[in-house]
């Protein structure tokens, strides 16, 4: 059905509490599963964005100076906002990205994880102390917020990557300005709106809406403190030298391209099925998502083709709306475009495509931009839809004859954000865990991304920065470390001034 509803609203901004109209400079936003105008995004320019800044500035003290518990409080809250509007949030998501209600539910439920981990706040902030490190003297590290801190997100988790970042934020005493992806703004402002209901002061938290000039307002100005990025590495490699250049501190999460190793002694039924919603979920825009198989040994990449190709027939491709469906279409057009355009490359490049889902039509919906899923057999380095990240339902087979050959080829990678190998062999999976040059690994887990309580972060290319994101190294990167060395003399002690370097010797 043709989504013929007139365009309605632009979704504006979020400052200093209020909801801010805006239509100087606007944007099509499109229901990916009828390629109609649903509705336009403001696209802030300079100014808001500065208004944005100044009003998390302003709101900066008082919120810093509320105790850790009061803010933990808010997040407790907002747990159960989200809980009660899941399914609005979750429509939202569906209607402007396209993925399938029950993964919209599925990413909003790890960004709820995130919400609870920051209501632990005040015990992951209680610091260091030591008694007695000289007569008379204490020291303690404590770890105090920074000031202004931002996000800028991408499109394919709308709801969840903007909680990997503020609650946190928020939580250690920080004001936050984010700029959700310009593509699916409306889930991230609807949650910055329920946090104000969950007792947010107003400009604690502020959303801007925008592109590059919205973002390059951030990074260039000087109350600004700290930037989170997640997106594509060209830019993730931008904005972390953009933002180092100006002063700040940066993690910039970029993109990915994950392999899968399969022994021979794998499960290979079970290795299909988590390869099937690793490759084609959310339509393969997932940073985790495993595009590549790399299967050790003919017999092995024989079977897990035969098992994929028959699980690739029974899945179903249709509107996200309808939970029936396993995939979703693809975000936009020219992502659609780009996407159809690496599978048109792998076959001018030699590899063998044995699933084509180029010439999907859904009924009813025939200006959608969907792909059906697609496999290809003999990926090899060199060939673009090996070394690029596609970002969409499209699966190659990687045959080596050895794990160390497979090993390799994920250590030449440029990408290194997650990896997994299925395997009976407890040897093996070892060695591969401990040796390979990977942020995020899993054993027999195609997705192994961290719970809200560990961290997330890729190597090499896949993240510009030190600390991963969300969990304990969110408590670090949105907090500085003060260490305070105290005396308090006893009365009538008094020392002679002393002109060698204190120590304890
Ligand atoms: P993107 O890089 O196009 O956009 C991300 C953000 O950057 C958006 O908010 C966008 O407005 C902004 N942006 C885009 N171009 C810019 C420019 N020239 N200057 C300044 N800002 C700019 O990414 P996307 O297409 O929205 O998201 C998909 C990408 O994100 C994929 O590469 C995926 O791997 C990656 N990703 C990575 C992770 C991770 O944790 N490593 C998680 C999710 C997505």
């Amino acid at each position: 059905m043709q989504n013929d509803k007139p365009v309605t609203h632009t979704v504006g901004h979020l400052i200093d509490g209020r909801t801010v109209a805006d239509t100087a400079r606007t944007q099509a936003l499109f229901n990916p599963a009828t390629g109609q105008v649903s509705a336009h995004v403001a696209l802030a320019g300079k100014a808001t964005v500065e208004q944005a800044i100044a009003s998390a500035e302003k709101a900066f003290p008082a919120w810093r100076a509320t105790p850790p518990l009061k803010r933990a409080r808010v997040m407790s809250q907002l747990k159960v906002l989200l809980e009660q509007h899941a399914d609005e949030i979750a429509a939202l998501i569906t209607a402007e990205h396209g993925k399938v209600l029950a993964d919209a539910h599925g990413e909003l439920q790890r960004g709820i994880e995130n919400v609870e981990y920051a209501s632990y706040a005040p015990e992951l902030l209680k610091g260091e102390h030591s008694r007695n490190v000289g007569p008379g003297i204490d020291s303690w590290s404590e770890f105090q917020a920074l000031g202004v801190t931002a996000g800028i997100t991408p499109f394919n988790f709308p709801a969840m990557v903007p909680l990997w970042m503020w609650p946190m934020a928020v939580a250690c005493g920080n004001t936050f300005v984010l700029k959700p992806s310009e593509r699916d703004p409306s889930s991230a402002l609807f949650i910055a709106e329920l946090a104000q209901q969950a007792g947010l002061p107003p400009g604690v938290l502020n959303v801007v809406n925008g592109d590059k000039e919205a973002v390059d307002t951030l990074l260039h100005d000087p109350r600004v403190k700290a930037v989170s990025f997640v997106g594509s590495t060209p830019i993730a490699e931008y904005i972390y030298a953009e933002g180092c250049k100006h002063g700040k501190r940066v993690q910039a999460l970029g993109g990915a391209k994950n392999h899968a190793i399969v022994m021979p002694d794998a499960d290979i039924a079970g290795a299909v099925s988590a390869m099937m919603g690793a490759a084609y979920g959310s339509c393969g825009e997932r940073c985790m998502a495993v595009p590549l198989i790399v299967c050790v040994g003919d017999d092995t990449a024989d079977a897990m083709i035969a098992g994929l190709k028959t699980e690739i027939a029974r899945m179903k491709v249709g509107p996200g709306t309808d939970n029936a469906n396993d995939m979703g279409p693809l975000v936009t057009q020219p992502h659609f475009d780009k996407v159809k355009g690496y599978v048109d490359q792998g076959v001018a490049e030699g590899a063998r495509l044995l699933v084509d889902g180029r010439a999907l039509k859904v009924a009813g919906h025939e200006g959608g931009y969907f792909l059906g899923p697609c496999l290809f057999d003999g990926v090899k380095p060199g060939m673009a839809i090996y070394q690029e990240e596609i970002f969409g339902p499209v699966l190659g087979i990687v045959r080596v004859p050895t794990l160390q050959d497979g090993m390799q080829l994920i250590d030449d990678h440029e990408y290194g954000n997650g990896t997994c190998i299925f395997t009976r062999d407890g040897e093996a999976a070892r060695y591969f865990t401990d040796h390979i040059q990977v942020g995020m690994v899993g054993v027999n887990v195609p997705l192994p991304v961290p719970v809200a309580y560990h961290s997330f972060g890729g190597w090499k290319r896949s993240l510009f920065g030190d600390l991963h994101a969300y969990g304990p190294d969110a408590v670090r990167f949105y907090t500085k470390r003060k260490t305070i060395t105290q005396r308090w003399p006893s009365a009538g002690v008094r020392e002679g001034a002393v002109f060698s370097f204190p120590s304890s010797r």
